[in-house]
């Protein structure tokens, strides 16, 4: 049988909040998050303004109290006074009464099926306010904080997300309520590329067309965090999946948005169409890597390895076309030329066009030709797409969030200095979340965390056991690295 492959977006159905309509055929749109508190109102007002003079068409807001979820009247009435138009999302963790004041006032609310109570007709009241006031609601399941009855069945697994999300999905379809969006982040860029497609196969099996938002979750800062969110972003919308986006980085929020702007503008020049002589046309949802040959940067070139280039502008399906076509089983190195001079702009691009055959087991090596950026650069680059697409990990592994209004430390100062000291340890991975609330659950692997737990004040785990609970941050580097010494997995920089 043969499969064309080509770029088009999955059909989706529209979906209207604020003064933004997201899904069919409209251009994705670009999400951020303010890390102000949301109970200062001021602060808030400033920093969404901001944001959404980068470019950001929807902002969202944590919510996590009555306080927070009280100041967001006076919020939204500022922003409008002051002309700003991004619809802003309240985003809701544990209490179904703020969803509820939240839904009085914003465009739209987030909720996470891992910890909002269902059994009470929380839900359904919930809907009613949307439906009443034209206020959308994002189902926002997270790998890191699944619901227990769901994790028991089915793990922390891209599956049990999908349940998780299926379940609330026919909620809102039993009570014939629509404007609903769906996301499925991770911070490991397999699990939430299969979480996506098996959630994309769910909905057509039921006949459902919710639009989705894409990210991934505590993808860090720097390259690095811009690295890891295009390979996993740019997996799925090269195969026309996601309807909104967010590049979650651990720097301020305006930076995350000319990310998410260059992804958006970058697949939607894609064009080309490729015949594969396969039933597979693409979307496993389990990795299975066509060779056993080791993941290599171009400089490790050898004889044992085939270089596929792509040179159309739908780089993904080229090669993966190229690759399914293939009889034999030799390993390949995929191989592009990016001639800009601008060394984040090679690194996105070359993280979204290769991302999805890496992370998909399809090709062994890469190769981004960039001729107007330094070797150096290069190299770096090639690794850190090698070690997004989770094949081969060359540097301590930084599980860093983004950062919210409950962020407890100064996070992106303290994720420098945690770099700084720990970031020849190449074979570990350490999580640095802002509160305990989330964080615990959401750095996910993580060999170490260091979490905040109160003001200045954090808790360190080896994975999800606490070793050291709310030391002040002045001395919680110190003993983080007298950990990890004690664990005899610590060696000195080279
Ligand atoms: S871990 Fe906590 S502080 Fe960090 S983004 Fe999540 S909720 Fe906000």
């Amino acid at each position: 049988m043969k499969n064309n492959l080509k770029y088009s977006r999955r059909h989706s159905h529209e979906v209207s909040f604020g003064g933004v309509t997201i899904g069919g055929v409209r251009p994705i749109a670009v999400q951020s998050m303010t890390n102000t508190p949301t109970a200062d109102v001021e602060l808030t007002v400033e920093q969404t303004k901001r944001i959404a003079e980068a470019g950001a068409e929807i902002v969202r807001l944590t919510a996590q109290g009555k306080r927070e979820g009280e100041a967001l009247a006076p919020i939204m009435e500022k922003l409008r006074a002051e002309g700003c138009a991004a619809a802003i999302v309240a985003d809701i963790h544990f209490t179904p009464e703020i969803a509820m004041i939240a839904a009085e006032s914003v465009d739209k609310v987030r909720i996470n099926p891992g910890n909002f109570r269902t059994t009470n007709g929380e839900l359904e009241r919930l809907i009613e306010i949307c439906r009443r006031r034209g206020v959308a609601l994002r189902i926002g399941v997270n790998h890191g904080s699944l619901a227990k009855r769901i994790f028991d069945e089915w793990g922390d697994t891209p599956e049990g997300m999908v349940a998780s999300a299926m379940e609330f999905l026919n909620m809102c379809r039993r009570a014939d309520f629509h404007d609903v969006v769906v996301s499925m982040k991770s911070s490991n860029t397999r699990v939430m590329v299969h979480a996506y497609r098996l959630l994309v196969e769910a909905m057509e099996r039921e006949g459902m067309t919710y639009p989705l938002h894409l990210g991934v979750t505590e993808a860090g800062d720097g390259i690095e965090g811009r690295i890891k969110s295009a390979v996993g972003i740019g997996a799925l919308l090269a195969d026309g999946i996601g309807d909104t986006l967010r590049v979650s980085l651990t720097e301020d929020p305006e930076c995350e948005v000319p990310v998410g702007r260059m992804l958006v503008d970058y697949f939607s020049k894609r064009s080309g169409e490729f015949e594969v002589e396969s039933t597979e046309a693409y979307s496993p949802t389990t990795f299975k890597p066509r060779t056993q040959a080791k993941p290599i940067v171009h400089s490790e070139l050898s004889d044992e390895y085939d270089v596929v280039e792509a040179k159309s502008e739908n780089p993904t399906h080229e090669w993966r076309a190229a690759i399914l076509n293939r009889t034999d089983s030799r390993p390949v190195v995929l191989r592009r030329r990016y001639d800009s001079d601008d060394v984040e702009r090679v690194a996105i691009y070359a993280a979204a066009d290769m991302g999805q055959l890496l992370l998909d087991g399809l090709a062994e090596g890469v190769w981004v030709d960039a001729p107007n950026i330094s070797a150096e650069a290069v190299h770096d680059i090639e690794l850190m797409i090698l070690q997004a697409a989770r094949l081969r990990f060359s540097r301590t592994e930084y599980i860093a969030c983004p950062s919210c209004g409950r962020t407890l430390y100064d996070i992106q100062a303290t994720l420098a200095e945690i770099k700084a000291r720990t970031s020849h340890l190449k074979d570990l991975k350490i999580g640095v979340m802002g509160c305990i609330v989330n964080g615990p659950g959401e750095m996910a692997d993580a060999d170490y965390g260091y979490v905040g737990s109160s003001p200045e004040h954090i808790t360190l785990y080896r994975g999800r056991e606490i070793v050291e609970r709310n030391i002040h941050q002045s001395e919680a580097l110190d003993h983080l690295v007298e950990i990890i010494k004690r664990d005899g997995r610590w060696h000195d920089p080279e």
